[in-house]
């Protein structure tokens, strides 16, 4: 019984500091555009649960923008997800022009 509470209290102070880590990445951290490297496939924009990054066609042709950088909790999933190498997680302080 005695390890069966180990194991929770374990599970539950892993999620904890898990969830202040989270919270403390989303502060610090912001995705970012590379310069030229979007194709438009649009896979970030399905995989993003926030709604941050969104398609636009201007004068490059279309590729991804992040119009609410605000809403990004710099989870990483649309990096992931991205075969070109088009984005990365910047710190918010360093944010460079986010087409
Ligand atoms: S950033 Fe990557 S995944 Fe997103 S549309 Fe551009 S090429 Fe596709
Ligand atoms: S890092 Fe996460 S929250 Fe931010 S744009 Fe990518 S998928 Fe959305």
């Amino acid at each position: 019984m005695n390890t069966l509470y180990i194991i929770l209290a374990s599970l539950i102070l892993f999620f904890i500091l898990g969830h202040f880590h989270r919270r403390k990445r989303a502060k610090s951290k912001v995705v970012h555009v590379v310069d030229n490297q979007c194709t438009g496939c649009k896979r970030c924009m399905k995989r993003c649960h926030h709604k941050v990054l969104d398609l636009v066609d201007d004068s490059i042709g279309a590729h991804i923008a992040v119009e609410y950088p605000e809403r990004c909790t710099a989870c990483g999933d649309c990096v992931t997800v991205c075969k070109f190498n088009a984005l990365e997680l910047i710190d918010r302080s360093n944010k460079r022009n986010n087409r």
